[in-house]
């Protein structure tokens, strides 16, 4: 773990005594500082008062709901934001991403699973603060060179459409962290394709024919079910 990481403050906004509890001994034994809320505004209020690095933040809490907390936050802060949802929310899920959350975490999660989409979501923060755009993507077999726009996989090119490139080159600057079908449409095809989920269907379908061992069963392409597909990161 990078020192930057190690010595990261997590506020933890979060109702449920328990889940707050597993958080915040994770995230000590790991190495973080935690902050902690019951409830939406004084999670506002933490994240103005002692600049968190990051944030976990449950979406059903006693007064705001996690939503609007992230919209709120949006309008002033590019903290990174990981909502912590039950099984079933997709729809709340894919509010809070559309609204600007980075990730989330379904419960009940793992400590490995936990601390990995942490780590994700503390790396793409730093980097977007600090370092220039990587010319170049590589995670296992799969190699993309941004700066002359090849494509290969175990060494030998592929050759993809302009918007299967696009697809995966927007999945691969976000590598390890979801993506809502709605920002690929607009990433992809434009605002006016939000709608149009059978597109990313039937290109997603391609890009996995083209780079995956098995399209059916997929390595790197994986689909979030009912919210987004995230291309596995290393
Ligand atoms: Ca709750």
């Amino acid at each position: 773990m990078k020192q930057t990481e190690a010595h990261s403050t997590v506020l933890i906004v979060e109702d449920e005594p328990h889940i707050r509890m597993f958080l915040r001994t994770t995230l000590l034994d790991n190495g973080y500082q935690t902050l902690e809320a019951l409830t939406a505004r004084h999670g506002l209020a933490l994240v103005a008062e002692r600049h968190p690095q990051l944030i976990l933040l449950d979406l059903g809490l006693p007064d705001l709901d996690g939503i609007e907390v992230t919209r709120r936050l949006r309008e002033w802060s590019v903290v990174p934001i990981i909502v912590v949802s039950a099984r079933g929310q997709e729809q709340d899920k894919v509010d809070a991403l559309d609204a600007g959350a980075d990730d989330y975490l379904t419960k009940p999660f793992g400590v490995k699973e936990l601390l990995a989409r942490v780590r994700v979501a503390l790396r793409h923060a730093e980097r977007a603060a600090v370092e220039p755009a990587e010319p170049s993507f590589e995670a296992g077999r799969l190699h993309i060179d941004f700066v002359s726009r090849r494509v290969c996989v175990d060494g030998q090119e592929v050759h993809l459409t302009p918007n299967e490139y696009k697809l995966l080159t927007t999945l691969a600057r976000n590598a390890g962290k979801v993506l809502t079908h709605r920002q690929l449409l607009k990433a992809v095809w434009g605002l006016s394709y939000t709608n149009e989920n059978h597109y990313l269907r039937v290109y997603m379908g391609q890009l996995r024919h083209k780079l995956e061992v098995d399209p059916a069963r997929p390595e790197y392409l994986l689909t979030e079910s009912g919210v987004g597909y995230r291309l596995k990161s290393d």
